[in-house]
């Protein structure tokens, strides 16, 4: 199944609504769901202008679910400084980014 099609699997239409990112019934996570869709067609805008989508996920224990994507527990990633290669945050940043033009 495509998680990512535009079609909602039959199973997205008996789902309920989770709190968490977890099985309503039996507590299992999302990621050990056997199968998941993104309802990526109606994304929402929250007060913070974050856009979120549903997750909908079928669990192993018969139960269909979803849950808005902003619900995810924030990921490790989230704080992080992409690299700057204008900026090199050490001085033996290697010369690869510095280079000069050509030319
Ligand atoms: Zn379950």
């Amino acid at each position: 199944m495509d998680m990512f099609s535009s079609k909602p699997p039959a199973w997205a239409d008996t789902a309920v609504h989770a709190m968490s990112l977890q099985c309503p019934q039996c507590r299992t996570p999302s990621i050990e769901a056997e199968a998941v869709w993104l309802n990526r067609r109606s994304p929402v805008y929250d007060n913070d202008r974050q856009r979120k989508w549903q997750e909908f996920y079928k669990c192993g224990c018969g139960c269909h679910w979803w849950a808005w994507s902003s619900d995810r527990p924030p990921n490790e990633y989230r704080d992080r400084e992409p690299v700057n290669p204008i900026n090199p945050p050490m001085p033996d940043w290697p010369r690869f980014f510095d280079r000069p033009q050509d030319g």
